[in-house]
Formats: C-alpha cells, sequence, structure tokens
C-alpha cells in the first residue's frame, strides 16, 4: 500500500479509541503465534504470501483502507458481524462493507465475566474482552454491529454487548419449514431496510445483481482452491486453507477473489505435478465443527505438526461459507432477497433441528476428499455442537470412517493433552 511506510497506525488506533499499547501486546502475540506455526511449515505455494500480507496487514493497511474509504464514501459504513447468517450481498448492496468480529484468543477474560458467566464459550468471552478492552480495531472501527439469535450464549451477550456499540439483532429461526423461510424472508428483508438507512442508500437491482455476482465469484474461487485438496500429495495445508476463509470475513472481496484463484492455479499445477506440502500418504484429516476465528490455530497447527493434512473444513470457516450460490437470475430486488434469504437458510448450523443435513455434508465431503478420519471440535461450553457430536459419530461409525470428538478452549494449556490424543488418533488410521 502507498505510503504504509510513513503511516502512523499507533495514531490511528487511537483515533479509533482503542488502547494502543494492549493492542501492541495483542499484535505481539498473534505475530509470534503466525511466525511460529505458519512460517515454519514446508514447501508452502508461493501464492500463500497473499497469507503472509494479510497476516501483516490485518490491523494495520486494512483498517486504514475502511477508515479513509469510509471518509470518500465508499464504502460509506463498516459493518460488524458475528454469524454466517448475517447476508454480505445486503450490506454490500448498500453501500456498506461487512467485516467479521468474531474473536478467536481469549483477552481480558476477568473483564468479559463481569458482562457473562465464566463457563461461557470462548468465542462470545472472546468479542466481549476484545470489546471491553478495546484492542480490536474491526469493532471499534464498525458503525453498526449485526447479531443475530443462533445460541443461547450470543443471544443474551448480544443484550450486554448492545449497550456498548449500536447492535441490530437477527431473528433466525430454529427449524426449517413453510412458516420460517416466511420468516425469514422478512427477517432478511428487515436488515435490508436497516443498513439502507444506516448508509442513506437505497438498494438497487443493479447494486444487489452486482453483489450477489462478488459474492458468488469469491465462492466460486474457495470451491476451486477446495477441490485441489482432494489429491495426494495436498498442494496445500489445512492452516493455509483455514486462514485464507479466515481473511474472507475481513479483507476486500475483490482483492481476496484474485489471490484465491492465483492460491487455485498454483495448487492445480501442483497437482498435475505430484508436488504436494505434505509426503504423499499422509494422513488425511476432515475437520468439522465450530468455528474458528483469527487467531485460533490451535488445532489445525497440532494436528499438521502431528504429520497429518487437513483436507477439508465442514464449518462457517470452511465449507459452509463457500458451498452454495445465490442464483443471479432473480428478476426483482425482491426475487434476489428471497434468493439470498433461501441461500443463507441453509447454513447447516447446529442451532436448527433437525441438523441432518450437517451430518450430510461431513460424509460426502470425507469421501470427495478421501479422508482417513474426521476429527469433531466443539469450542469449550457450545452445548449445540457438543450435542450434535453423539449423531455426527455414529453417522460416521456406520459410513466406515474414523471419527474423533474434541472439546477446547482458546488457551494453549491443553495442548500438550491435544497432542497425545490427536497422535493416538493418527496412528490407528
Ligand atoms: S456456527 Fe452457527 S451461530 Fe456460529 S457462525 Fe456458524 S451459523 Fe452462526
Ligand atoms: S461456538 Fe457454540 S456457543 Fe460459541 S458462539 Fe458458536 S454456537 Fe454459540
Amino acid at each position: 500500500m502507498a505510503g504504509q511506510e510513513e503511516y502512523d497506525y499507533r495514531e490511528m488506533w487511537g483515533s479509533l479509541g482503542m488502547d494502543v499499547e494492549a493492542h501492541d501486546g495483542l499484535l505481539a502475540a498473534v505475530g509470534q503465534m503466525y511466525g511460529d506455526m505458519f512460517l515454519t511449515q514446508g514447501n508452502r505455494p508461493k501464492s500463500t504470501s497473499y497469507l503472509d500480507f494479510v497476516a501483516s496487514n490485518i490491523h494495520s493497511g486494512r483498517i486504514r483502507e475502511l477508515v479513509e474509504g469510509r471518509e470518500a464514501g465508499d464504502p460509506k459504513k463498516v459493518v460488524g458481524s458475528f454469524c454466517l447468517y448475517v447476508p454480505e450481498e445486503i450490506i454490500s448492496a448498500a453501500g456498506a462493507v461487512e467485516v467479521g468480529l468474531c474473536a478467536g484468543a481469549e483477552w481480558a477474560p476477568e473483564e468479559a465475566e463481569k458482562l457473562v458467566p465464566r463457563n461461557t464459550c470462548p468465542l462470545i468471552k472472546g468479542f466481549m474482552g476484545f470489546k471491553l478492552a478495546s484492542v480490536c480495531p474491526y469493532i471499534e472501527t464498525a458503525d453498526l454491529v449485526v447479531g443475530e439469535n443462533t445460541c443461547d450464549g450470543k443471544k443474551k451477550a448480544y443484550e450486554e454487548f448492545g449497550k456498548l456499540k449500536d447492535t441490530f439483532v437477527m431473528d433466525v429461526p430454529h427449524v426449517r419449514n413453510e412458516d420460517t423461510r416466511q420468516q425469514w424472508r422478512n427477517e432478511v428483508k428487515r436488515l435490508a431496510g436497516r443498513i439502507e438507512e444506516l448508509t442513506g442508500q437505497k438498494i438497487t437491482e443493479e447494486s444487489l445483481r452486482a453483489a450477489i455476482k462478488l459474492a458468488n465469484q469469491k465462492r466460486l474461487a474457495l470451491k476451486r482452491l477446495d477441490q485441489t485438496r482432494a489429491a495426494d500429495p495436498v498442494p496445500i495445508s489445512g492452516l493455509d486453507c483455514l486462514l485464507t476463509i479466515q481473511a474472507a470475513f475481513m479483507d476486500d472481496s475483490v482483492r481476496l477473489t484474485g489471490a484465491i484463484n492465483d492460491m487455485a492455479q498454483e495448487c492445480e499445477a501442483r497437482v498435475e505435478a505430484g508436488e504436494g506440502v505434505a509426503p504423499k500418504g499422509a494422513k488425511r484429516i476432515l475437520y468439522t465443527g465450530t468455528p474458528m476465528a483469527v487467531p485460533n490455530w490451535k488445532l489445525f497447527n497440532i494436528i499438521e505438526k502431528s504429520g497429518a493434512v487437513v483436507v477439508g473444513e465442514e464449518c462457517c470457516t470452511g465449507s459452509r461459507y463457500y458451498k452454495d450460490l445465490v442464483p443471479e437470475d432473480g428478476a426483482t430486488i425482491d426475487d434476489m432477497l428471497n434468493d439470498i434469504a433461501d441461500r443463507y437458510l441453509n447454513i447447516q448450523c447446529a442451532i436448527f433441528t433437525p441438523n441432518d443435513g450437517r451430518k450430510e455434508d461431513v460424509l460426502r465431503m470425507a469421501r470427495e476428499l478421501n479422508a482417513d478420519g474426521i476429527i469433531d471440535c466443539s469450542l469449550q461450553f457450545c452445548t449445540l455442537y457438543d450435542m450434535e457430536a453423539t449423531g455426527m459419530e455414529l453417522a460416521a461409525r456406520d459410513a466406515g470412517i474414523p471419527y474423533m470428538h474434541i472439546s477446547t478452549g482458546y488457551s494453549a494449556d491443553d495442548e500438550g493433552q491435544l497432542k497425545t490424543r490427536i497422535e493416538a488418533f493418527l496412528e490407528m488410521l
């Protein structure tokens, strides 16, 4: 980025109301993790240099772009979200940009625990801690936060979070039928009205169609990259693919889509040449479970440093983000909004009952990606994903695929124990 060297990011963070010194500590810790986990990987595709760019710009250059863009009126506003259920097409069609706010690290837990119980999932405690300690430039840059009543923890946490930040909560159904489809379509239109009010810009047929195309192009690029991971040897690591999706919640869509297509092209060539990031025959793991927000790379790092490779992710920071497209042929704004609503209602989140589609996706992906085993991970205190582990294990057993369930948080305290369990699982594959 031009002028980056001279730019005073500390002044920018201060002007956003952040605690600059505490933020220095966060950046140093994340930088250290990135070096230890990502830069120690052997034979990465060269095009993953994009991920190094994202990692070094995530709190600096990208925030500057958002702040300066907003001053120039493009994007008009920044909208934060915590869940895959918030449709990015609507936000961009009204002239704003959506950024992910999920926190993948524990920060100021003692402050967060003044507002949420100690036994709250780390993702929720993380975003509360990030806000209370003023260390997240995305939360501080956001003009509006869109929450959703998915799990009980998030639903109730937004009541407190909403006192700290302007928050709009969407009502997500928990069963799928014709009544709830209509209800969700109405909810998506209520969001459209709120974003138009925020930006002062009406959604038009053209802007919505362009937003649908933009999001679909990103999804198609991710699908293309995903397909290369069926090969043995695998051309790219699970860690790099996880970070690619995490980047999608933060980086500019056009730049990101171009970079993913570059990665996919290089990976296709590597497959052709039989070149891999792990040796041919390395044990192949399909991940399923709760989402992993930046910088929650712990589990993938343990799996891959144990000699296996993650070949797919059935989760919100994985296939659920890109597997379904929105139809591009809606004739009117109303048709397109309905198409968007229907596409999002099909996300296989554990808040739904029944949620058999998730099991079907996991088994399909395990077959398509030639996985040797499935690792299903719930963030600590996530009742929904813990409960679904029972059905998932039975489905995997019936399909003859080895399965392991893990429950863990953000702390490094259980890394030794996890490594022992994962190595034992890999041994038996
Ligand atoms: S797991 Fe469910 S609640 Fe969490 S981000 Fe995904 S869709 Fe939203
Ligand atoms: S991981 Fe589970 S408890 Fe945590 S926010 Fe997601 S659905 Fe809720």
